[in-house]
């Protein structure tokens, strides 16, 4: 069997979690989650699967400390699935205290080296992806939104850094790389030291929302905080883990370039439909045998947009589970509902986006301001 791969950049395999605990260390999520007052709906659903150190944020969060929660965005497209959850993990974060503050980066050097992209074509999207967490319900107060590219400080560390990372490290971590892309992990590393420094309120915890993929980011940042922590005093960063939604067209992952295997916040509501009624199921070969043996909702990417996404209640995706096991759901009619429910959604979050779009420009605006304020 093909084994799984962490790939910050690929179309990463993984079939086996329990592995990521195991091999990479990643911690249980199960053992943390008794204790948390208020879990995310991708925590109570397991979607969350892993951490490292989240107890330093639900530490702070309880003793009214500041914090701050770190992630970003490749501007090669709109916002797809994927990139909805992460801001959905960091809406969720953002939410729990009103000392956390909300980093977002727009990787746009990561762009440029992986996908060609110029930085004019980056700022573009850019707009409308801010659009789009503002739109999810990110709460802009609370929020920098920077582009990589324009980050001084995010080069600055990234070049310390450089000194005390060999190419084997590297290599050990990602793999044989461009030059180019161990770059970017390094600016990266970056970002998610840079809400500690002094000028940002110095040394905190923070918390990195991810897709289990980007693990390998995780790990360097936190082995480059203890490598620099007499210079900064960085805490090392907690992050979360989700799992990664598989492909509506029966691939590992969704991906955006994979035609049929995802769609994106922003694509006309009729063609989302199609794609979710032309989408793989865990459906039996016949209706009779469906209605025999029942579905595998644990194998099914329609299952997974219900539950990663769409069923907004508990109960209701429960339903979804329990009526695909026993038999009394065809997969037809499941793909049906749930392409109904994708259409009202994205034509709703079109609207919202929309409204947005002056303010993302004006986010992306006073940032900038307020970022070069705090660099002179
Ligand atoms: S009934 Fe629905 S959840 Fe079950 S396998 Fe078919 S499409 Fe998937």
């Amino acid at each position: 069997m093909e084994k799984d791969t962490l790939d910050p950049w690929g179309e990463g395999h993984i079939t086996n979690y329990e592995r990521l605990h195991q091999e990479f260390g990643i911690e249980r999520l199960d053992s943390l989650l008794p204790t948390i007052k208020k879990p995310s709906l991708h925590m109570r659903r397991k979607i969350d699967f892993g951490h490292r150190d989240l107890g330093r944020i639900f530490e702070a969060v309880d003793k009214d400390k500041p914090f701050a929660v770190m992630s970003g965005i490749k501007p090669s497209g709109d916002f797809h699935l994927g990139t909805k959850m992460t801001a959905d993990d960091m809406i969720y974060f953002q939410s729990l205290s009103k000392r956390a503050t909300v980093y977002y980066c727009i990787a746009d050097v990561e762009a440029y080296n992986d996908n060609g992209l110029s930085f004019a074509e980056s700022s573009k999207t850019a707009v409308r992806n801010v659009a789009d967490i503002l739109a999810l319900g990110l709460d802009p107060e609370r929020a920098v939104v920077y582009k990589q590219s324009e980050e001084v400080r995010v080069m600055r560390l990234s070049t310390i850094f450089s000194s005390s990372v060999t190419n084997n490290m590297l290599k050990a971590i990602y793999g044989e790389r461009q030059i180019g892309l161990y770059l970017s992990a390094l600016i990266q590393i970056g970002d998610i030291l840079m809400p500690q420094l002094a000028e940002f309120g110095g040394p905190k915890p923070v918390v990195v929302p991810v897709g289990a993929d980007q693990d390998p980011h995780i790990r360097l940042a936190r082995d480059l905080a203890n490598t620099y922590k007499e210079d900064f005093r960085f805490v090392p960063p907690s992050a979360v883990f989700h799992r990664l939604n598989r492909g509506l067209d029966g691939s590992p992952k969704m991906s955006k370039r994979t035609p049929g295997s995802s769609f994106s916040l922003n694509d006309q509501p009729a063609v989302a439909g199609k794609t979710v009624m032309s989408a793989f199921t865990g459906g039996r070969a016949s209706i009779e045998e469906q209605r025999k043996l029942g579905g595998e909702a644990d194998k099914c990417p329609v299952y997974d947009l219900y539950l990663f996404h769409f069923a907004v209640e508990d109960d209701y995706a429960k339903r979804v589970y329990d009526e695909c096991y026993d038999g009394t759901r065809m997969c037809g009619d499941c793909k049906k509902e749930l392409a109904a429910l994708v259409k009202k959604y994205l034509e709703d979050h079109r609207k919202r986006r929309e409204s947005m779009m002056k303010d993302a420009e004006e986010l992306l605006k006073t940032s900038r301001k307020r970022l070069a304020a705090i660099a002179s």
